[in-house]
């Protein structure tokens, strides 16, 4: 039967065995980096790519996970042949781990960790959305400023994004898109924002997540002639947009179909949006930037 797995402590485990302790930084101060990656029928998404961008982000926290990135490239591929689904969300963390003596609260001396889990895939905005819309809420909570969290970072501090989502919520929206301090459209919890305008695509530039859904949208989009374009956008140009959409990792593509509850274009998912999605679908299937789970793990067996 498939089920969710861990790998913690140097050990493969049902999902409910993995447990640390509440003492660690890495839960008290949300010390902690992460990066969550899908596989699609046996593939693994951009794998070298986002192992790349989870190494920058525990580079940047002074953080030394105890294996090596091609361990780590393993323990993500066993992950999933071991979980037993077809298709998955991997998330990769690397902890601050527990302090050696709780009297030393140095934690340059903590004992850093590796987990990485592994859950049935999952749209991270509900996968009604994908046909519905989402109704988004562009909030008055801000994106926390670059020279305090940097957003390439990809972190647990969600404090910033969980307001957002609380205050979307008792607007009556689905999702929340927060602001930078400056004004300009920046993320939201769990994706990247894009609008289109006239037969141009945009999505935000400045302190937010470079998304690998995102990037893989400036590829399909440029092969489509929308030349995509990276620049500050406001809160003014995603109401008076033709169409938009998010994009993350545990969703693909969705549509924003309502701004702060009222109608965005027609309403409807756009034309636009609907042959990203298609197109991105259709390549995820054919195992587009795919590396095959059981190559990692034959690279194992041969080493
Ligand atoms: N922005 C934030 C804050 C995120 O948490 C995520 C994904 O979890 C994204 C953007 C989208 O990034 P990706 O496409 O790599 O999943």
């Amino acid at each position: 039967m498939a089920e969710s797995i861990a790998f913690l402590d140097d050990e493969f485990v049902p999902i409910s065995e993995a447990k640390i302790s509440i003492l660690e930084p890495t839960f008290t101060k949300s010390d902690v980096v992460y990066d969550t990656l899908s596989s699609w029928q046996g593939h693994i998404f951009r794998l070298n790519e986002h192992l790349e961008r989870f190494q920058n982000s525990y580079r940047a926290m002074q953080l030394n996970p105890p294996y090596p990135l091609e361990e780590i490239r393993r323990i993500v591929a066993e992950c999933i042949e071991r979980s037993g689904f077809e298709d998955t969300c991997v998330t990769l963390m690397a902890t601050r781990g527990p302090f050696i003596d709780l009297a030393d609260r140095d934690i340059r001396k903590c004992k850093n960790g590796l987990i990485a889990v592994c859950v049935p895939y999952y749209w991270v905005l509900g996968e009604d959305k994908q046909t519905n819309g989402v109704n988004m809420v562009i909030t008055e909570n801000q994106r926390v400023p670059a020279g305090a969290i940097d957003a390439r970072v990809k972190n647990f501090n969600w404090m910033d994004l969980t307001r957002g989502l609380l205050e979307a919520y008792e607007k009556g929206g689905d999702s929340a898109l927060l602001c930078t301090p400056d004004g300009f459209l920046s993320e939201g919890p769990g994706f990247n924002i894009w609008l289109a305008k006239d037969g141009k695509l945009f999505t935000p530039r400045g302190n937010l997540l470079e998304g690998m859904t995102r990037r893989s949208v400036f590829e399909l989009a440029k092969e489509m002639g929308a030349m995509p374009i990276e620049k500050p956008l406001t809160p003014d140009d995603l109401r008076s947009a033709d169409e938009a959409f998010t994009s993350t990792t545990a969703g693909g593509i969705t549509p924003v179909t309502q701004v702060d509850g009222k109608t965005l274009g027609n309403g409807a998912p756009g034309i636009l949006t609907t042959r990203l999605t298609d197109e991105y679908w259709r390549r995820r299937e054919a195992g587009w930037h795919g590396t095959r789970v059981e190559d990692v793990l034959q690279e194992r067996d041969v080493a």
